[in-house]
């Protein structure tokens, strides 16, 4: 059957056709998808996992256990799971294993734009990427079959615009997989130096025969399109090379992007007059071609940073560019803000009144950085606000203690903060942490955590104790506020900043944005009150703006959370049911 689907949406498929039965996973964007279309097919156990490294050992472990097994993130998500990554490498596989990863040229929603495919490359594993969602639905089948073949994990590679972008796969039926005998083999599974040393060799032939394979396999083709000009390219950059170009020149069409097919490429270049690589973000291809010794054009010309267009390839090729579509209308800027009724805002707004440097994470909070509040020092990457503020105290002593605090979701926590935390209950800095907790993971468009009480299926499941835990750890100082009450956060970031031991502030609201959160009726201001002395702007809330000298609220927006009125000093804000009086 013909169906229309996003590329993450045609990975789950492929997984459902291909006889998987264990899928665990972190969410991330561009990532998520998979998951959840994968949580749609009972025959498939899925799962969120509190983090990428545990979703990709328990996928392992399904595999070691006989069943086809499968796990998504995106790239930075691949660096929290590269310690297992590089290992199973080692130990192979018992069913196919699988590992779905979605880098974001552009970083549409990335603290950076690495490029996957080094990890392949590093690991030594085979890497496929597809172009569109057949492939994506194709090469997920494929990528079972490669990896029971080989007896290795499969890493396939996205980015942003397969992820998510739509088109026709043709969908077929689920072929069931009988579970693989689990036999004990420590020589193969146990990694420790003795048994490692001799599966180094291993690896290192699985890769050259992987490599002979590159060469004939049909995920890699050549369309031929006369001899003035070639390109070699995958992914993305084939859709766009494909929409310029049409059939008019020779493209070499990689599929398997590692290992290389490094005959089927020195053949194509010898058959070409001038011969382009054209790829999103690193010298990859490029490299591995001029490694060949040949003579080829590609980061001399192309950008090694952002995404690639129709245009961009037009423009750096001398080409005209198509003029695309524009609007007729002036679309308002949108800044990326909290929304309207984010229980993070009142908490920003308190370290902001408490002049607090203010180690960030990762997460909707992250938006904390933006005027007006802007109430951020630093974001790294998921779980490192504990540690980093643990770092600046230790640097700074005392005054870092009375003044830096870090902020940190309640998912991120469980992905890796704890961690943080037991350090410095353990090492011992007086660091101020607070926990932003909206019963979700929000930002990648509310995924269930460990601290929420719902698994993927929205069944009930444990639930962190999240003051419970922090205790356990070894923090005696652990309260709990609410961030829609102002004056409770400024006192309690204030009394903890001057605390003589480590603590804890939980900052506890749902997410506004949740079902089952519903909104009260929006506010409105009273123009006759307002003295236009634009205190209540300083909370950043989008529903809020100035018009003709005074303040209004966009009852659109508006979900009536009440900390604008805490704002205002002379009583401006009114609930419409007041103002109907
Ligand atoms: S999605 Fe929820 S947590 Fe994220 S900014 Fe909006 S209200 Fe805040
Ligand atoms: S804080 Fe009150 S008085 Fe000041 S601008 Fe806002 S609504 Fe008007």
């Amino acid at each position: 059957m013909k169906v229309l689907m996003l590329g993450n949406e045609a990975v789950a498929r492929g997984l459902f056709e291909a006889g998987a039965s264990v899928v665990s996973s972190y969410p991330g964007t561009p990532s998520t998808e998979m998951t959840e279309f994968v949580s749609q097919y009972d025959e498939i156990y899925s799962e969120w996992a509190p983090n990428e490294k545990v979703a990709m050992e328990v996928a392992f472990g399904a595999s070691f256990g006989g069943k086809r097994s499968f796990c998504a993130m995106k790239h930075v998500g691949l660096n929290v799971a590269a310690d297992p990554l590089f290992t199973i490498s080692y130990t192979g596989v018992n069913a196919g294993m699988v590992i779905g990863v979605a880098d974001d040229p552009g970083m549409h929603s990335s603290q950076n734009e690495q490029d996957s495919r080094h990890y392949a490359r590093a690991a030594k594993l085979p890497m496929l990427e597809p172009s569109n969602s057949d492939e994506c639905l194709e090469m997920t089948k494929a990528a079972f079959e490669l990896s029971e073949r080989f007896d290795t994990p499969v890493l396939l590679r996205l980015c942003t615009r397969v992820s998510h972008s739509q088109s026709v796969v043709e969908t077929g039926p689920r072929t069931e997989k009988p579970a693989v005998p689990y036999q004990k083999n420590g020589a193969k599974y146990i990694m420790m130096p003795g048994n490692a040393k001799r599966r180094h060799p291993v690896v290192e032939q699985r890769l050259l025969s992987l490599a002979a394979f590159a060469e004939t396999s049909d995920l890699n083709r050549v369309e031929k399109g006369g001899r003035k000009l070639g390109i070699i390219t995958s992914g993305t950059a084939y859709q766009y090379v494909k929409e310029v170009f049409g059939d008019t020149v020779s493209i070499l069409k990689l599929g398997l992007v590692w290992p290389l097919p490094t005959k089927l490429i020195c053949d194509f270049a010898a058959s070409v007059d001038r011969l382009f690589v054209v790829e999103e973000l690193d010298s990859f291809i490029e490299a591995h071609c001029r490694a060949l010794g040949l003579t080829v054009s590609g980061k001399d010309i192309f950008p090694v940073v952002g995404e690639f267009s129709q245009n961009l390839i037009r423009e750096k090729l001398g080409i005209p560019a198509t003029p695309g579509r524009t609007l007729d209308a002036d679309i308002p800027m949108r800044p990326p803000v909290m929304c309207a009724g984010c229980p993070h805002r009142g908490l920003f707004y308190a370290l902001v009144r408490n002049k607090a440097a203010v180690i960030g994470d990762i997460g909707c909070y992250t938006l904390g950085a933006m005027p007006p509040l802007a109430a951020m020092d630093s974001t790294i990457c998921m779980g490192a606000s504990i540690s980093g503020l643990h770092g600046f105290n230790k640097a700074l002593g005392e005054a870092g203690e009375k003044r830096a605090v870090a902020v940190i979701g309640d998912s991120t926590f469980m992905h890796s903060g704890v961690t943080g935390l037991i350090d410095i209950a353990y090492n011992g800095s007086n660091s101020t942490v607070i926990i932003l907790d909206n019963s979700i993971t929000g930002m990648t468009g509310h995924q269930q955590n460990p601290t929420t009480g719902f698994n993927i299926k929205g069944d009930p499941a444990g639930k962190i104790d999240l003051e419970a835990l922090c205790r356990a750890v070894g923090i005696r100082r652990v309260r709990v506020v609410d961030p829609y009450d102002l004056q409770q956060c400024i006192d309690a970031v204030k009394e903890e900043l001057e605390a003589p031991e480590p603590s804890v502030i939980i900052s506890r609201r749902p997410c506004a944005l949740l079902k089952s959160v519903k909104p009260k009726p929006p506010l409105k201001v009273d123009p006759d009150k307002c003295k236009s002395c634009q205190s209540c702007m300083n909370i950043g809330c989008p529903a809020i703006s100035f018009n003709a000298g005074k303040a209004t609220v966009d009852a659109t927006l508006c979900v009536g959370c009440g900390v604008c009125t805490q704002l205002c000093a002379f009583g401006a804000f009114e609930t419409t049911e007041e103002a109907t009086k």
